[in-house]
């Protein structure tokens, strides 16, 4: 397996306040990496990290063998793409403009766009259904649509790397479920590597090959699905009661949540339903 992102006792937060604690963690070429994590604890902060947002406050990041901050930003960027959870588009952009956007770490200094770029911009487009949206201001679409196309920009840089966070936050599960499909053919096809932060441990069963657990800013488990996913690590880490079957159609960990309120009796029904998988 071929390494792409090596992670070594990384830190960092905000200001003095240390978020990420030492943190190793090795990306392959190909890799379909969740993280996973209660709120608070670190994963957005990582993302931002990884992808050159914040600074580290110690250890080393490396990108096929280079400290990523010894790249210039611009060589960084057509590599690596990041899709952060709230994107705030102050003006009113029209879906080609921003998509097109995605080209700039292509391009010279005061070079335009040229036909090369206007076909990937559009390849991007189609790829995530998205190109009948392309004369509409950003401002105009749904959140579904305006995700896709922010992905859409951001397949545009023509990245090995895509950074996810949070990509299907606020759509119902049937949007989910087409970019998370989308991603998935991604990684698949083209071979890029996704990492990706998800709330829903559910989707994250389904469609990463491997997760990674933060528990107040450290790796509390990392490796398969099944591994991770297992209901006396997830219990410990979330502090709420869980069991966790497969899913009946795909055999992938598929997590319960049980009621806090009639802890007893549920403790001992999640005790021997943990058991009968
Ligand atoms: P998660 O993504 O797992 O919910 P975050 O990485 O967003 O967690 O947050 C981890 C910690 O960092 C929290 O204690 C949060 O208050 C703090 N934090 C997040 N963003 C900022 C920021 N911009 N400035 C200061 N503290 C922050």
């Amino acid at each position: 397996m071929e390494n792409l992102l090596t992670v070594s006792n990384l830190s960092g937060g905000y200001y003095n306040q240390r978020v990420i604690k030492d943190i190793s963690l090795n990306i392959n070429r190909g890799d379909f990496l969740g993280i996973i994590g209660p709120n608070g604890s670190g994963k957005s902060t990582l993302l931002k990290l990884l992808t050159r947002v914040l600074p580290p406050q110690s250890g080393m990041i490396d990108l096929e063998g280079r400290d990523i901050f010894s790249l210039k930003l611009k060589d960084f960027c057509r590599r690596v793409a990041f899709v952060p959870q709230d994107t705030l588009i102050g003006f009113a952009f029209s879906v080609w403009e921003i998509v097109l956007m995605g080209r700039i770490p292509h391009l010279g200094r005061l070079q335009l766009e040229g036909r090369k770029d206007y076909q990937i911009a559009e390849n991007a487009l189609l790829l995530t259904d998205s190109f009948h949206l392309k004369e509409k201001n950003i401002d105009e679409l749904s959140a579904g649509e305006r995700q896709r196309v922010i992905i859409a920009k951001a397949l545009t840089q023509e990245p090995i790397l895509l950074f996810l966070d949070e990509p299907t936050a606020h759509l119902d599960i049937a949007h989910q479920i087409q970019i998370l499909d989308l991603l998935k053919r991604l990684n698949r096809k083209n071979r890029l590597t996704i990492v990706m932060v998800l709330h829903d441990l559910n989707l994250a069963s389904e469609y990463c090959d491997r997760l990674l657990l933060l528990s107040q800013g450290e790796v509390f488990r990392q490796g398969r699905v099944e591994e991770v996913l297992e209901y006396q690590s997830l219990e410990q880490v979330y502090k709420t009661l869980v069991v966790v079957k497969k899913n009946p159609i795909t055999n992938n960990p598929f997590v319960f949540v049980v009621p806090q309120e009639k802890e007893i009796i549920n403790r001992t029904a999640r005790d021997k339903d943990n058991k009968r998988r």
